[in-house]
């Protein structure tokens, strides 16, 4: 099917893309890669008027890791992270999700920030975002404001960006040498959409003792959950089997899936914590620690 009929704008600076988008009104909207918002307009899911394309903005295409944190502008792709040796070598998490979200293809035009702002309840940035304590810089007329991961997501395909507002810039803390990471996803084939993904980050202290942890899941419920329970059974803790079940349990405890052809909501409820699980013990063996008995 073809879109509805829209109307097409340039914008080469934030600013300009938000003009453009308070001109125009709650119809408008930013085309980044156009990966799930093309998609979405064929099939008449969404009928915008206007869309504002970013992808000639070369200002919004970095990456720069500076005092502590990582600055992704708005038109870097998936597959400039997976490929950045940067990410590959300091970011395990961003690195994992980036060899494993959609197809090569996809990840060709497809945007970190896009992926966020869309926030399918299945994606699988979301639910990294919210392990990793990312956050997101939005402007609007008036200027710009951050927000931390938890308050960025809010439900399915809605985010913290308002009308007339841009997301321009994604902040990643930088982990300290003491942090492994993992995402852990189950898709029925390359490219799919996850039928469950957990991820995890866990930032040891020198005796082996938990000093931070991060979990987030991702197509067990309407919306991309932080296992905060999780995250605080960890803390402080040394990592035994006995924790990484009850750590797991709370992943499930959590969950609240849907049965589709991807899977039972049963299925799906037991093996995030799976995920979970594995996501654990893979963040510890990437620091060269092992599981306490
Ligand atoms: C075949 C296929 C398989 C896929 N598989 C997966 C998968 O396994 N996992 C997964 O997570 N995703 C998957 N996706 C989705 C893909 O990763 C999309 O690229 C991504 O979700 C959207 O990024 P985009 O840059 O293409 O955004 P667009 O499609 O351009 O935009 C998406 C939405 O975000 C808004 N938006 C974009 N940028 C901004 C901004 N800077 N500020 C404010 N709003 C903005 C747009 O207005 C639109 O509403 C798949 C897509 C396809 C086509």
């Amino acid at each position: 099917m073809f879109p509805a009929s829209f109307d097409f704008y340039r914008a080469h600076s934030a600013e300009e893309a938000v003009s453009l988008l308070g001109e125009h009104g709650a119809d408008s909207r930013i085309l980044a890669g156009g990966q799930s918002l093309i998609p979405a307009m064929r099939y008449r899911l969404a009928q915008p008027t206007v869309l504002v394309d970013i992808n000639q903005m070369q200002a919004a295409n970095y990456i720069t890791e500076e005092n502590g944190e990582l600055r992704i502008g708005a038109t870097v792709r998936d597959s400039d992270l997976e490929f950045s040796d940067l990410i590959r070598t300091n970011y395990q998490l961003m690195s994992d999700v980036s060899d494993v979200v959609a197809d090569p293809i996809v990840r060709f035009r497809g945007t970190l920030i896009g992926s966020l702002c869309h926030n399918d309840p299945s994606g699988d940035w979301p639910a990294a975002m919210l392990a990793a304590r990312a956050k997101m810089i939005i402007q609007n007329k008036d200027g710009k404001r951050v927000v931390n991961a938890d308050e960025f997501i809010v439900d399915s395909f809605t985010t913290a960006v308002e009308e007339g507002e841009m997301a321009v810039e994604t902040i990643w803390p930088t982990p300290s040498k003491n942090t492994g990471a993992s995402y852990q996803k189950i898709e029925r084939k390359v490219g799919d959409y996850a039928t469950a993904a957990a991820a995890v980050q866990l930032e040891l202290n020198e005796d082996g003792t938990v000093k931070e942890a991060g979990i987030g899941i991702t197509a067990v419920s309407y919306v991309a959950l932080r296992v905060a329970e999780g995250e605080a059974l960890l803390r402080g803790q040394k990592v035994t089997r006995n924790l990484i079940k009850a750590v797991a349990a709370e992943a499930s405890k959590m969950a609240d899936p849907i049965a589709d052809g991807r899977g039972s909501a049963e299925y799906k409820k037991e093996v995030v914590g799976v995920l979970v699980a594995k996501g654990i013990m893979q963040s510890l063996e990437r620091l060269g620690r092992k599981v306490e008995a």
